[in-house]
């Protein structure tokens, strides 16, 4: 079961999914809203943490969830304060009931992962594509408008026989046709 703790937060955060199963785990962290209190509605404890990446507006909670967990984080960059164990593109990380596959996604952010489980189609793809064909703005650190379109046209190629489910870094997650949405936002990204 996937669930966005961050829906209906008035601040700047990005979204929190909560995934329950074997493996329960959020994927980001969030930032300025009371991320333990949302938590508590739905589990007691927490196997993993995982970061698409580490901008301020995914991470802010981390610290909270260590302190009440001991939970440790999995991300990209090890040498981040915020990383406890680094991912490898192309590595598989248990999530929920599923494994799925790290995907190295540069662009947004030089640490950018998207996770993707074939078996399923589901999808997190942090901030490199949105709902309705948006992508990830280029103009942070880190961030490279021609490494972005190149990850998108990795992320595409990963999912395109099997995409069921998309969930984004903001706004809301596509179930409908998703990988329609992820080839608005390799055309749009490609025209500069
Ligand atoms: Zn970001």
């Amino acid at each position: 079961m996937i669930r966005n703790l961050a829906r209906d937060v008035q601040a700047f955060t990005s979204n929190v999914f909560l995934v329950t199963g074997e493996t329960t785990a959020l994927v980001d962290a969030g930032a300025n809203f009371d991320l333990l209190a949302r938590l508590s509605e739905h589990v007691d404890d927490l196997d993993r943490l995982y970061l698409t990446h580490t901008h301020p507006d995914h991470v802010k909670n981390v610290g909270a969830a260590r302190e009440a967990f001991d939970v440790e984080t999995w991300g990209y960059d090890a040498d981040s304060d915020y990383v406890d164990n680094g991912i490898a593109d192309g590595e598989t990380v248990p999530l929920g009931d599923d494994e799925y596959e790290a995907l190295y996604t540069p662009g947004h952010a030089a640490d950018h992962l998207c996770f993707y489980a074939a078996e399923t189609g589901v999808c997190f793809a942090g901030d490199l594509v949105f709902a309705n064909g948006g992508f990830g703005r280029t103009d942070l650190e880190g961030g490279d408008r021609p490494t972005l379109v190149e990850s998108i046209e990795y992320l595409h190629e990963t999912v395109e026989d099997g995409l069921s489910a998309l969930h984004v870094g903001h706004g809301p997650s596509v179930t409908e046709r998703p990988l329609d949405d992820v080839e608005i936002a390799l055309r749009s990204s490609q025209m500069g």
